[in-house]
């Protein structure tokens, strides 16, 4: 389908908590919005190049502000189990034998469709092979920021660990500038699993070519003893120390968090993203949103990636999300749904380096998304609180990426799904081998 765009009839709703706009147009030109209004103002559609909308509410697209794509391979391979023994024994065994190239690149296209059909326009990416994975969400029609993994052992596209910031670098030169939605970036895996030289010359190359900086952080209430060469107290604390706490960092997770920390990461500018499912499936604790929320931290929302979700739609983490902080402090009010839509559009852009992403105005990317309002669950349709506590993502219709329709009537036109599925089984079977000679967890009968 063709760059410009009309969408006509429409419902909108341009920001979260605004007031929806009944009978509304966009339009789309070279990628970018280019106006918006009511119908009475509609242009002149040009032939072939008009959505007629009604029935559909209209928004900006989500932003998964944290996933480990290539891992839909992994999905429900190793379940019920708390984060080291699921990591150790489980994952990066599995990562081990099966992480290439080729299972990157089909892999992180699975996860793309499930993503595009579940209303998510951009995603940050962070794994091995990432120039895999760049070529994946490319050609998916997606936006994205891909950040090259590095630890200080031998993972699948870096087996010796002297050449894990290096070969990060050689990514970041082969991938800046080359696509208009693709952004490499840098990501550190995580305190316990890089030391605090690699940590510093991982920031300073991420600073040095102005690629964002991501690193799991803080997740589990045991890390602060894992952490290899402790500089601080705590996790934050020893970021802080080694001078990686800045506005360029991204802290994913950062559950476990003391008042001193909060305060730290207020300080130094740097952004949080919060996977709720992930945290509550591994049971790794509840993250203090509302406490990093109300210092002006900025947080994005992030799927994780699906092994330890399960699923990438970012319709349910919005909900998990806005439910699970309630409970804390047993206050309804502590993180209201348009909060939580913030965090998975606008907020998520901006922390994870994309400001003029995840907003409907004009001027801004055409990532947008609709939803069939058509639907028992969500009629009568009053707020946009609905989209957070009802909405799905097979609610979704038809997304559009940077001005492009990739999905129309939940018909995914950038991707042939056949064919993805036909590259991922021969994989999935060989997983499906490996598992069958490992040694099954113990799972305790009480
Ligand atoms: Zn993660």
């Amino acid at each position: 389908m063709a760059n410009d765009l009309l969408i006509t009839n429409c419902s909108l709703l341009s920001e979260p908590g605004g007031v929806i706009g009944h009978r509304s147009f966009v339009e789309i030109g070279a990628g970018r919005i280019t106006a918006i209004g009511p119908m009475s103002s509609s242009p002149e559609p040009a032939k072939d190049t008009v959505i007629d909308a009604a029935g559909k509410l209209l928004l900006p697209g989500l932003v998964n502000a944290h996933n480990h794509c290539a891992m839909t391979l992994f999905r429900g391979l190793a379940d019920d189990l708390e984060l080291a023994t699921w990591l150790k024994e489980h994952i990066f065994p599995a990562e081990a034998a099966h992480v290439n190239p080729e299972m990157v690149y089909w892999c992180t296209l699975l996860a793309a469709a499930e993503m595009i059909r579940s209303g998510t326009t951009t995603v940050a990416d962070g794994y091995f092979f990432s120039g895999q994975a760049a070529r994946a969400l490319h050609d998916a029609g997606m936006r994205a920021v891909v950040a090259h993994g590095i630890v200080d052992f031998p993972a699948p596209s870096v087996p010796d660990p002297s050449k894990n910031v290096t070969t990060v670098a050689a990514f970041l030169d082969q991938w800046l500038g080359r696509s208009p939605r693709i952004t490499p970036a840098v990501f550190a895996h995580a305190p316990y699993t890089c030391s605090p030289q690699t940590l510093r010359r991982a920031k300073e190359l991420a600073d040095q070519q102005g690629a964002r900086f991501f690193i799991h952080l803080a997740e589990t209430q045991a890390e602060q003893a894992l952490i290899i060469d402790p500089q601080g107290s705590t996790p934050v604390r020893h970021l802080a120390e080694l001078g990686i706490l800045d506005e360029n960092c991204v802290c994913v997770h950062a559950v476990w968090l003391d008042d001193y920390d909060l305060d730290l990461l207020a300080d130094s500018g740097a952004a949080v993203v919060a996977c709720p499912h992930s945290n509550l499936k591994l049971a790794a604790g509840i993250a203090r949103i509302p406490d990093l929320l109300g210092r002006g931290i900025s947080v994005g929302i992030g799927t994780d990636g699906c092994a330890s979700n399960n699923s990438l739609d970012m319709f349910r983490e919005m909900d998990l999300l806005a439910k699970i902080m309630k409970l804390r402090p047993l206050d309804a009010t502590a993180l209201p749904a348009s909060a939580v839509l913030r965090c998975g559009t606008t907020e998520g852009a901006r922390v994870i380096g994309l400001a003029e992403v995840g907003t409907v105005a004009v001027g801004a990317p055409a990532d947008l998304i609709m939803l069939d309002q058509r639907s028992p669950h969500l009629t009568p349709f009053y707020s946009g609180d609905l989209l957070v506590y009802a909405a799905a993502g097979s609610d979704v219709t038809t997304t559009i990426i940077d001005g492009t329709v990739v999905m129309h009537d939940r018909q995914i036109l950038s991707i042939d799904l056949a064919k993805v599925y036909r590259q991922v089984a021969p994989l999935s079977e060989g997983v499906r081998r490996f598992a069958a000679h490992r040694p099954k967890p113990a799972v305790p009968v009480r």
